[in-house]
């Protein structure tokens, strides 16, 4: 949704320094971390998050090795603490929108085009400075209250990752939702985890960022472990506001549009356990029922936004050291020898399902073996290959 308010003239020239926090270098060739916080306007606390720690990690710059990059993401929007000005920056990084924004900037109205072409200049400043692999952590908070999660493209090398932190681990979500900038970077080949930490205004919101990044910076190896004082608190401010760490899968998505006039029931808070048939929301068609008994995340409190909510599963330990196991044998790259299964002519790493032949392959089959969902149109299924599911690019290009 594009909105046309006028842009005042000061903010239509380009800052990309207005979006650096603090980066810091370490004398050691390593990992590059990558924190950006902000994406959204109206979730200051993960760049509260990300200005109290840099300092202090500044000080240990003799034991940092490669770099730890703190970024600001719409900072015009954050400036007026809303969500967006014109658009939601976290939509609208398909390629082609990265290949027009990167182009000799026009005139525009639309300040997140500004926001965009900013972030694109810094992020890939940080790229190529780069002497190692590249990791991408997506700060968020939800308008509801509730444990704090973490949102990860299914990715052999993204779940090693995200199993290091003391979360919630969702698996799913970002596929509901096409153009934000993590699956952007992750489809390049960089490692990926987003993390909701709480609500937007609660203090812990920014505690809980603040642990994500130092834990980070011991998951991805910018700092031994025995190096960083922090981590063992961290990991306990995590673990008493998570509970720990576990994996859930998306199962249903209820997508919203402001003529429905959406109204969550009061009280809802994240992986608060529902029951299939109680009333979650109100529009008006009348009551939105829980179509299966689940979990609930992220029920929508605010204003903005085109996800009602969300229902979640617990997914066993078991299924993922299965799907671990059937990726590295590579069984996906067989899939359309089954009947009701081919490639796309096109692009040999999309599937197109026919469901009414290949009944007996639902959707998880798929994401077990590290397909994505692309989108489902009558009786056909499209599905995606993840890229770099078990091994990143010999060169990262942003
Ligand atoms: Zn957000």
């Amino acid at each position: 949704m594009i909105s046309t308010a006028q842009l005042k003239p000061e903010s239509q020239l380009a800052r990309p320094a207005a979006h650096v926090i603090a980066s810091i270098r370490g004398a050691l060739p390593g990992p590059t971390l990558i924190i950006l916080a902000g994406i959204h306007g109206n979730e200051p606390a993960g760049v509260l998050a990300a200005e109290r720690v840099w300092l202090r990690m500044q000080e240990r710059r003799a034991a940092l090795r490669g770099e730890v990059v703190l970024l600001r993401g719409n900072t015009r929007a954050l400036e007026q603490r809303v969500r967006y000005i014109n658009a939601d920056l976290n939509r609208q990084w398909t390629p082609e929108n990265v290949r027009a924004a990167g182009l000799e900037p026009g005139t525009t109205e639309v300040s997140e085009l500004f926001e965009q072409r900013e972030l694109l200049t810094v992020i890939r400043e940080a790229v190529s400075r780069a002497r190692g692999e590249i990791y991408f952590v997506d700060l968020h908070t939800t308008s509801a209250h509730g444990l704090p999660f973490a949102t990860v493209g299914d990715t052999l090398r993204n779940r090693r990752f995200a199993l290091t932190f003391p979360l919630t681990i969702v698996l799913g979500l970002e596929e509901q939702i096409d153009g934000t900038l993590l699956e952007y970077v992750n489809n390049l080949g960089a490692i990926t985890m987003g993390v909701e930490a709480g609500q937007h205004a609660a203090m812990t919101s920014a505690d809980n960022h603040a642990a994500v990044i130092w834990i980070a910076t011991a998951a991805t190896g910018n700092f031994r472990r025995e190096d960083l004082p922090e981590l063992d608190q961290s990991r306990s401010v995590l673990k008493q506001a998570s509970g720990g760490t576990k994996v859930v899968e998306v199962r249903y998505r209820h997508a919203i549009v402001p003529q429905d006039r959406f109204k969550m029931e009061p009280g809802f808070r994240n992986f608060q356990a529902v029951r299939r048939g109680k009333v979650l929301a109100r529009d008006r068609g009348g009551e939105i029922k829980a179509s299966e008994t689940g979990l609930i995340l992220m029920p929508l409190y605010q204003t903005l936004g085109d996800d009602g909510f969300f229902l979640v599963r617990e997914v066993k330990r078991f299924w993922l050291t299965l799907s671990a196991l059937l990726r590295k044998l590579r069984v996906g790259h067989y899939m359309h020898l089954l009947p009701g299964v081919r490639r796309d002519p096109l692009n040999e790493n999309f599937l197109i399902i026919n469901t009414r032949i290949a009944r007996i392959l639902p959707l998880q089959v798929f994401h077990l073996l590290g397909f994505r969902r692309l989108r489902w149109t009558g009786k056909y299924l499209v599905v995606s290959r993840r890229s770099y599911d078990l091994a990143g690019p010999t060169k990262f290009v942003f």
